[in-house]
């Protein structure tokens, strides 16, 4: 027994705690990024719309999109840069959460055109799951070149765009948002780290392998519920 959330979440509301729990641990640039929510076996998936905030997000706020970015639902219209995530849903059926943004520590190594050592547990997460778009050519704004994108990304649940930002990807939104809070983190350790100049300590992989499969199955549905607790009482307005 785990402690609960304490309320029946509507699919809508669940978005809504998800922009305001990543936005109040910094994960987000402003104006910048999206969260999209395709539920299995269904066409049409949730979306922020353009030009809110992530942290004055609430439920009524969240817009609904047909696998090809039309807007069906919503008070808005959405970002240009929809394809990125309706291209990856289109291939990915393990990706049913796709979660993109400009979270500092993250953009920190993306200038540096690297991914983060993985020398803490946490990042044991992240093991043999991450990708790197090792160059930045603009804008993706079009199908064709999130399909690219999409190519590119794999498997991969946790991808550093250069010069850019990221993409974490979940069966659900407790493991995407878990994926996304962690990754910050995790920067910003490796980031510190480096700045030692000194050589950090190894994990052994196979140690690191029961951990990151201990982090998904048991962490990630956990932290969704604390995350959800402490945003719906920090302003309970966000379910509304
Ligand atoms: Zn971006």
């Amino acid at each position: 027994m785990t402690p609960p959330i304490g309320v029946d979440l509507t699919d809508e509301q669940a978005m809504a705690v998800a922009f305001r729990h990543l936005a109040s641990i910094g994960f987000a640039e402003n104006l910048a990024g999206h969260i999209t929510w395709q539920p299995d076996g269904r066409a049409e998936m949730y979306v922020n719309p353009w030009g809110l905030w992530w942290q004055e997000v609430t439920a009524s706020d969240i817009c609904v999109v047909d696998e090809n970015a039309r807007v069906q639902r919503g008070r808005w219209d959405v970002t240009p840069a929809i394809h990125i995530h309706t291209e990856l849903h289109r291939v990915r059926p393990d990706a049913r959460v796709v979660i993109h943004n400009h979270p500092y520590y993250v953009c920190v190594l993306a200038a540096l055109g690297r991914l983060p050592e993985l020398v803490h547990q946490t990042g044991s997460l992240f093991l043999d799951d991450l990708c790197l778009v090792d160059e930045y050519d603009g804008e993706v704004d079009s199908r064709s070149r999130a399909a690219e994108l999409a190519a590119r990304i794999g498997t991969a649940n946790l991808t550093i765009l250069a010069n850019h930002g990221v993409i974490a990807t979940g069966r659900n939104l407790a493991e995407a948002v878990y994926r996304a809070a962690s990754i910050e983190r995790v920067c910003k350790l490796a980031y510190d780290v480096l700045l030692t100049n000194l050589k950090p300590a190894e994990m052994k992989w196979s140690d690191m392998v029961g951990m990151k499969a201990s982090l998904i199955e048991r962490a990630a549905d956990v932290y969704w519920a604390g995350a959800a607790r402490m945003t719906i009482k920090s302003d309970p307005s966000v379910l509304q």
